[in-house]
């Protein structure tokens, strides 16, 4: 007996999801507007593949970081190498600084980056599986200006989509030298108050006792309260350069709060953390976190080199968008509408809509082979300017009928003149 093949029906995996035209109107603006901030800033794009070798993002990120211990996208190619889905940009960004040898160009180098990452969290609200990120890396400056210019950079994004509503978080997380004598106060200052603190403080406690402080339990943020601060224990240059971030963000007219709290668990992170925070998202989670990360490029292979970044999520900012209701021009409605009548004034139609679309008209057609009034209904949902009707008469007259749909105006247009009525048309209405 022949197996009768049922047709597959597919859905997509798990936290992703589809953009549908409906929405790519804001998602298209949104990208248009961080594309338009970073250039004022005089950064400039760069685009990294979209998987690296594994290595590179345990090394980049950290081993020991839930990213890389829990979440990352891993498979091995059909050459059995270790390929993984990139999870954030920095590390492949660093990696093509390095290889492209853009420190030698030129002495600061300033990117930016917007494209798909991948992590394998469970879903929930603004967390997918597939998700955007945005960010800018600013590669060759050690001095407090690269840090205030990346926190300007950022906050200039938001505002420029009539963001205010958001809080600077602001902290230093010191150097080598000063960050080994600071984890030793404060295992001496946790030492006696261990047992209050939850099962994955008590394993930070050794290890990485500064992720302590961003413990979300209650618990621990009771203990760690009073706790010695971190920007208050830095070295002579730690500390002159945070009062110099400080003095500068204040220039630039942008208050902060100050946030001990705010740290970085790897090594490679120095001096300047800083969180952007909006209220409007209800969790405590931030638009966009960055800071000083001076030993990674060395740490990923490279020469010695400061470094600055942020990075954000574009969903995120899309569901605060979606909180204030920002409205961008979206998609123009077509200009001209093609409705032609029968075979032969499709293949007429076609090559018109060929040469209007050239012209930098907006031109919609017919694709299902419909009726007049099945046409004209679509022109107008489409809230098109022109119908241009041609059926058999119209070719015999080689005259085209043109419907000004939102005045309910009809004309005869000869064909000859048809291009030049619909462009000076178009161009006396201001579009
Ligand atoms: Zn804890
Ligand atoms: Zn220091």
């Amino acid at each position: 007996m022949k197996l009768k093949k049922t047709p597959m029906r597919f859905q997509r995996l798990k936290g992703t999801r589809d953009i549908l035209p409906e929405e790519i109107g804001k998602w298209q603006a949104a990208e248009a507007v961080i594309h338009q901030v970073m250039a004022r800033f005089g950064f400039s794009e760069i685009r990294t593949p979209i998987f690296e070798e594994t290595e590179l993002f345990a090394r980049g990120i950290g081993q020991l970081t839930d990213i890389v211990s829990k979440e990352m996208y891993t498979f091995a190619d059909r050459g059995d190498k270790s390929l993984t889905l990139r999870p954030e940009l920095t590390a492949g960004v660093v990696r093509a600084y390095i290889e492209n040898n853009l420190g030698k160009k030129q002495p600061v180098n300033k990117l930016y980056y917007l494209g798909p990452t991948f992590r394998q969290e469970n879903p929930q609200a603004g967390r997918l599986r597939q998700f955007h990120q945005f960010g800018a890396e600013i590669f060759g400056s050690p001095d407090p200006a690269a840090d205030v210019e990346a926190i300007t950079l950022s906050i200039g994004i938001y505002r420029a989509f009539q963001l205010d509503r958001f809080v600077v978080k602001l902290n230093s997380v010191g150097d080598a030298v000063c960050r080994e004598p600071y984890k030793n106060t404060l295992r001496e200052y946790l030492r006696p108050r261990l047992n209050h603190l939850c099962q994955t403080c008590q394993q930070r406690f050794e290890k990485n006792p500064l992720r302590i402080l961003d413990c979300k339990e209650e618990s621990c943020r009771g203990e760690t309260a009073a706790a010695p601060k971190l920007f208050e224990s830095l070295c002579a240059d730690c500390s002159r350069h945070f009062a110099r971030v400080r003095e500068l963000l204040t220039a630039a007219g942008i208050t902060y709060d100050l946030d001990f709290r705010l740290v970085r668990g790897l090594d490679y992170y120095t001096r300047t953390a800083y969180e952007i925070v909006s209220d409007q998202l209800g969790a405590q989670d931030a638009l966009c976190g960055g800071g000083r990360y001076d030993l990674l490029v060395e740490e990923l292979g490279g020469a010695p080199t400061p470094a600055v970044g942020f990075a954000a999520g574009v969903e995120r900012l899309m569901m605060v968008l979606e909180k204030i209701a920002w409205q961008p021009a979206l998609k123009p409605a077509p200009a001209v509408f093609m409705a032609p009548l029968g075979e032969a004034a499709t293949a007429w139609a076609v090559q018109i809509a060929q040469q209007l679309r050239l012209q930098g008209l907006a031109v919609e057609m017919d694709l299902l082979s419909r009726g007049l009034k099945a046409q004209l209904r679509e022109a107008n949902r489409q809230q098109a300017r022109f119908a241009v009707i041609v059926g058999d008469n119209e070719l015999q007259n080689q005259h085209a009928t043109v419907r000004d749909l939102p005045n309910s105006l009809q004309s005869e247009v000869a064909f000859a003149d048809l291009i030049s009525y619909l462009q000076q048309s178009m161009q006396s209405r201001g579009s």
